[in-house]
């Protein structure tokens, strides 16, 4: 008898699901053990990398997950407290079955070093033990075979992913790449595996207690993305499906940074993210739900179209895995040392709580605390502003904060974008194009501007500001701040920094540092 331990890790979905598939329709498994480990580090106290939003989505996502297969499939999720090898050898133990651990393939460096122990605990003597990791799980490429293949080498660019997807590919007869449909739900269940309880298993309400005792005024606030594959099915036949114009005519650089106009809260993109980061949404799902969109006539083609992001996320996801040291701003070929300066504790803390007294990045860095999302163009801004542009802080930092914040934190694809905003990177825009912190109508981050109700609604001291001056209210005459009800330097900060001082300052720090 085998039992096939499930271990559900970024694919918290039950459609396209290659594992869970496998799991419930082999000839070689018995019965099915669906499994979530919650890591030592996830919501731990003082962590630093799974802050409120993103601890909540995680955990609403796993509500959903457990609920699912248990209405579609009869499977119970058992969700397990502690390190992963440690957790999955005792859980290997404590079943009578021989067992075989199934998951889902990831290209981290410590998953792949876990991957390799996990490998062994097969062959210390277990022998009811096997294992398998199923690659093309979280991405459209196998990652793996993309960076072993002779062909390979690092993309830099929109033509090299388009070659690189032309050769793992193919194209079929309509010219698109020959990428395999989502698989179904299972519709064969198996039975669920006997087991006794273990010491460190724990239930998804006891998640939600914590979350609700270390953040109760928090909780009792709207909160604007739900986790959840069932939220993430919606969003997609909402934004992408019922919308074939709008997929057809998505050209990212046109989407506004500052979200809908009748809802502040709400993205001019598709805002499925979260959803794609946690899997909860498959890769393979929304790619093909654009295809149907693209059958219907013209289109949008990469970099600008959605696509062309897709593409994007590929991209970072092989340099994750063939550049050594991806995630450091030392040893790391995709990355020019430059000098920044120290951790300027003042400085970080403006930028992070939204208090730099520039309008437009601090509304973009309170959305972000509040819901967990920026639009790519707002990231763009308030990462510039924080390296290269105004601040001169390492991109590390701000990745940091990006990574504990947001509710599609991505470690392959935080660090190629902060890479990227550093001008640090083979990938990136030229150190020199800064963005203006105060953005006009004409700017390329794209902001609406006329009446500004994004910075209304995230900056509400400036809520009765004329549109004139809000995005640069120090200069307003002090009688118009006063008749808005706003002094600046008082009600809300004065600029950190000058704005052009910094950035004239900056640049030729910048080329400095290439110099040597
Ligand atoms: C400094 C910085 C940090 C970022 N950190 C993350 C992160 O941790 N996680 C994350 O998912 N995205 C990150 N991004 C990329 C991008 O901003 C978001 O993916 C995008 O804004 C998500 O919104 P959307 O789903 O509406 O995107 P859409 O425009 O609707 O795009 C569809 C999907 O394509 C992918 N995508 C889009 N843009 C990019 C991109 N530039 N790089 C890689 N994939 C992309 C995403 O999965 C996205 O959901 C970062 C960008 C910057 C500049």
């Amino acid at each position: 008898m085998t039992t096939a331990v499930v271990w559900f890790r970024k694919c918290l979905r039950i459609h396209d699901n290659a594992v869970l598939s496998w799991a419930c329709e082999s000839d070689e498994v018995d019965s099915v053990l669906p499994v979530f480990i919650m890591n030592e580090e996830i919501g731990a106290e003082g962590d630093n990398k799974f802050g409120f939003n993103r601890t909540r989505f995680l955990v609403e996502s796993l509500r959903d997950l457990s609920d699912s297969l248990e209405r579609e499939l009869g499977l119970k999720l058992m969700i397990l407290k502690g390190a992963y090898l440690e957790t999955i050898d005792t859980l290997i133990d404590s079943l009578e079955d021989d067992a075989f651990l199934a998951y889902e393939y990831c290209s981290e460096p410590e998953i792949l070093l876990l991957s390799v122990e996990i490998n062994d605990l097969g062959s210390s003597g277990r022998t009811a033990f096997r294992s398998r990791a199923f690659p093309a799980s979280h991405t459209l490429l196998d990652i793996e075979k993309t960076v072993r293949s002779p062909t390979y080498s690092n993309p830099k660019s929109m033509k090299d992913m388009e070659r690189i997807f032309r050769n793992q590919f193919g194209t079929n007869e309509i010219g698109f790449y020959d990428i395999k449909d989502p698989l179904p739900v299972p519709e064969i269940g198996k039975p669920m595996a006997e087991l006794k309880s273990l010491h460190n298993e724990i239930e998804i309400s006891y998640l939600e207690d914590y979350l609700l005792s270390q953040y109760p005024e928090r909780m009792g606030k709207d909160q604007y993305f739900h986790g959840g594959e069932g939220e993430a099915l919606e969003r997609l036949a909402r934004k992408v499906t019922a919308r074939p114009a709008y997929v057809n005519n998505f050209r990212k650089p046109k989407t506004y940074s500052t979200n809908l106009q009748e809802d502040p809260r709400e993205p001019s993109t598709t805002g499925l993210s979260p959803y794609l980061s946690t899997g909860c949404l498959s890769i393979r799902k929304i790619w093909k739900e654009c295809e149907k969109s693209y059958l219907s006539g013209e289109h949008s083609q990469p970099p600008e179209s959605l696509h062309g992001q897709m593409m994007f996320r590929e991209m970072f996801y092989l340099l994750s895995r063939s550049v050594i040291n991806w995630d450091k701003s030392t040893g790391n070929e995709n990355c020019k040392e430059i000098n920044w300066d120290d951790f300027d504790r003042s400085k970080m803390e403006s930028w992070e709580s939204g208090m730099t007294g520039y309008p437009f990045i601090d509304a973009m860095m309170r959305q972000l605390d509040e819901t967990g999302w920026m639009h790519h163009l707002g990231r763009h801004a308030v990462s510039c502003f924080l390296t290269r542009g105004q601040l001169w802080q390492s991109w590390t930092r701000g990745r940091d904060v990006f990574e504990r914040k947001l509710v599609d934190s991505d470690w392959a694809i935080n660090n190629g974008n902060w890479l990227w905003l550093a001008g640090v990177a083979p990938f990136s825009m030229p150190y020199y194009r800064v963005y203006n912190p105060c953005p006009d109508s004409k700017s390329s981050l794209n902001v609406e501007t006329e009446l500004a109700e994004f910075v209304r609604h995230w900056v509400p001291e400036l809520k009765d500001f004329p549109s004139r001056y809000i995005f640069e209210p120090h200069l307003a005459p002090l009688p118009i701040q006063i008749s808005s009800g706003c002094v600046i330097g008082k009600d809300y900060p004065l600029p950190i920094v000058d704005r052009k001082d910094s950035r004239k300052k900056n640049l030729a720090r910048f080329k400095i540092s290439l110099q040597n």
